[in-house]
């Protein structure tokens, strides 16, 4: 329970950051809330020899409205996004989302840039930013790049992510007003990762599915965009066939792990369960 020897570094920008991470090479991880990295330190699963801490990057932490986008840099804190008002009328997803992590002490550390940076398939942030459509900015050693997040996840704990390379904005398009949304979480406790979750972003024409994306978390080595499960509830009132397609056509890109939440069919069956009640809560709030 006690972590391997460190040394603690305090940039003030992320130039600054990018240089020891360049310096300092594999041996030095970003360090953001903590919340991740400090129990996998603790649990001997992670021994940087240096944590580079964002949080003396002031340039690392805002929401802002960009014409059609969100932008959030790295730094902001679940609650942050859980405070903002912009969030709420813009992009309310990402509160309920938010406010399925953990619990609020973890909230006033966790930071979104480091739950999409992570990389574990239980991070339920991920997920929705493939549903959103986010694209995220890294800043390394040869510049600033952008990437949409579909493309970042390579696998457990595998991203995109260059060394050297720090994850600095996360950008979201702004859905229509009249969006539906939802995020389906289920876990085995208060605070637990989820045993299977889905996020759904909707619109509806003439009582009919328009538009639709779903994402889903914790049910593969890496979060899925559903893009088939969507595609079987477009032009349908989201009848009960057009719902089991939808789940079955899920549950056919799902691969869980086997673990304590358990096994791969349960899994399975409740992430079908959470994309059917996703669609349905999401389809119920469209305007
Ligand atoms: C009890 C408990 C329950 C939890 N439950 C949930 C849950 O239900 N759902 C959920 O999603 N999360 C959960 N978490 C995790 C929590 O949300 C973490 O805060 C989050 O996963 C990581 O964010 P962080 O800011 O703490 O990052 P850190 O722990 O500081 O970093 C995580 C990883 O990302 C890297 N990193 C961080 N920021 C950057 C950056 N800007 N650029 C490049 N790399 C970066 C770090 O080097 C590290 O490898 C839980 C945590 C705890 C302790």
């Amino acid at each position: 329970m006690i972590p391997g020897p460190f040394d603690y570094h305090r940039p003030e920008s992320v130039a600054d950051a990018v240089k020891l991470l360049a310096t300092l090479g594999d041996d030095a991880r970003p360090l953001a809330g903590g919340h991740s990295l400090l129990p996998m330190m603790k649990l001997r699963l992670a021994t940087p020899a240096h944590l580079i801490d964002l949080h003396g990057v002031p340039e690392l932490k805002f929401i802002r409205r960009d014409g059609n986008r969100m932008l959030i840099g790295a730094m902001t804190t679940q609650a942050e996004l859980l405070a903002s008002a912009e969030i709420k009328k813009s992009l309310p997803i990402l509160q309920e989302t938010a406010l399925v992590i953990a619990d609020p002490q973890v909230r006033y550390c966790g930071t979104l840039g480091g739950n999409v940076a992570n990389g574990d398939p239980g991070n339920d942030m991920p997920a929705l930013m493939l549903t959103l459509g986010a694209r995220y900015s890294l800043e390394g050693p040869n510049g600033i790049r952008e990437i949409a997040a579909v493309d970042f996840y390579q696998g457990a704990y595998f991203t995109a992510l260059e060394p050297g390379e720090i994850l600095t904005q996360i950008a979201i398009p702004v859905p229509s007003v009249n969006h539906g949304y939802a995020y389906e979480k289920l876990k085995r406790k208060v605070g637990d990762y989820a045993t299977a979750a889905a996020a759904v972003m909707l619109t509806l024409s003439g009582g009919k599915v328009a538009t639709c994306a779903i994402g889903l978390t914790n049910l593969h080595e890496t979060p899925l965009l559903a893009t088939d499960a969507a595609k079987a509830v477009i032009g349908t009132a989201l009848d009960p066939a057009a719902l089991k397609a939808a789940s079955a056509a899920a549950q056919a890109i799902m691969a869980p792990a086997a673990d304590a939440r358990g096994p791969v069919e349960y899994r399975k069956s409740v992430g079908g369960i959470m994309v059917t009640r996703a669609l349905q809560r999401a389809a119920a709030r469209a305007k």
